[in-house]
């Protein structure tokens, strides 16, 4: 009772990561069929895991929805500070407190946005598919990250296990040959009335004013596409938000396929029941369904993977696998992010990453239990010398 008095998170969290395994996410699920896939794991590297917890809050800041990751953000950044100002101190440190819990997760969020770090990585055992991404930008896109070049893609996809990738700019053509080290396959997404159309294969320029005009004449491009040899995919979250009731006459205009899942904030909380929807459209028309990191160079982790087979076509020709906690974005109300999303990271992980996190816990945990001597800084010191508690010691001789 006395420990629980003194590191009350620390416990808290320890039981959280014990009961968390007995409703435990796998690692990956098809987005279709919403069961394991068989023959693709992922992958944590060494390095992923050591520093698990970083890792796995990185991810799943990462995998928040727009209206989820505002909700998380006002809830803990409320928390946090009150947490600060309402313990019992002097004012000036009660001010402190109350700024730097809120600063810590700005930070973080900073962090899951830029800091290069070991990423999860998807393995197939299946040799005739491709891991492949349909949807992704560089810097030529408007909102692409600046300097986000066609090597930075390829590299950012090799180290998720991607081995090919169309480029898919706002409106700008991609169809130059790059050294990289994945296959970088052109295409476009042309933005028209109100729709992005991801356009793949050998496309060549439109005026796009043409398809601009309304939804009948947007509807047009996918004849435009075909003659020029390419498919025209619908871009979530455009078609969900802006075209949900012209479902029947994009199918009817001759769409190539749909997103299903898409892992940019605004798409990502795709709701399930929607999605089954769409998979009866397009199981019905024999039509491709997606995944789409729509990578726009910021963020280090894709929600989403496909497993293309060059010999099939149609909804059989791929396999869209996703991270779980990408598809529960949709299930849950925005509200409850603050600790939905912490509940569904725990799920997810693998008991190496468990491992990882109670470990780190227990060196804390060590570390604050022993007795500082007068006017020793904290530092690593107290931690070894924390180990003695065990008798660490060199064996003499
Ligand atoms: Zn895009």
């Amino acid at each position: 009772m006395n420990l629980l008095r003194r590191h009350p998170i620390a416990l808290v969290l320890l039981a959280l990561l014990l009961l968390s395994a007995l409703q435990p996410l796998p690692a990956l699920l098809d987005a279709v069929t919403g069961t394991v896939p068989p023959g693709a794991d992922l992958v944590r590297p060494a390095s992923y895991t050591v520093v698990a917890p970083l890792s796995n809050v990185l991810d799943a800041l990462t995998f928040l929805s727009l209206a989820r990751a505002r909700a998380f953000l006002v809830v803990w950044v409320i928390g946090l500070a009150a947490w600060g100002a309402l313990r019992r101190a002097t004012l000036g440190r009660r001010l402190r407190r109350a700024l730097v819990g809120p600063l810590a997760l700005v930070l973080i969020g900073v962090a899951a946005v830029l800091l290069p770090r070991p990423v999860p990585s998807l393995v197939t055992s299946d040799s005739t598919v491709t891991v492949l991404d349909y949807h992704a930008h560089t810097a030529v896109s408007h909102d692409g990250r600046p300097g986000w070049r066609v090597e930075d893609l390829a590299a950012w996809h090799a180290a998720q296990g991607f081995e090919a990738s169309y480029v898919t700019d706002h409106n700008v053509i991609f169809d130059r040959p790059v050294d990289a080290s994945i296959r970088l396959l052109p295409g476009v997404e042309w933005s028209v009335y109100a729709q992005h159309i991801v356009a793949i294969g050998a496309v060549v320029p439109i005026d796009r004013r043409v398809y601009d005009r309304d939804t009948r004449a947007l509807l047009g491009l996918f004849a435009e596409l075909h003659r020029q040899g390419a498919l025209g995919l619908a871009s979530l979250p455009e078609y969900w938000v802006n075209h949900w009731g012209d479902l029947d006459a994009f199918v009817a205009a001759g769409v190539d396929g749909f997103e299903i899942v898409n892992c940019a904030p605004k798409a990502i909380g795709f709701p399930a029941s929607l999605r089954a929807r769409v998979l009866q459209l397009a199981a019905q028309h024999d039509l491709l369904v997606v995944g789409a990191s729509d990578n726009h160079g910021w963020g280090k982790v894709t929600c989403v993977w496909n497993l293309s087979s060059p010999s099939a076509h149609g909804y059989a020709a791929n396999h869209v696998i996703a991270r779980p906690i990408a598809l529960a974005q949709g299930d849950w109300e925005p509200w409850t992010a603050a600790y939905t999303q912490p509940w569904l990271m725990l799920r997810s992980l693998s008991w190496s990453e468990r491992s990882s996190w109670i470990t780190w816990i227990l060196v804390i945990l060590i570390y604050r239990a022993v007795p500082r001597r007068a006017g020793d800084a904290r530092g690593i010191g107290i931690l070894a010398r924390s180990l003695q508690v065990f008798k660490v010691r060199r064996p003499q001789g």
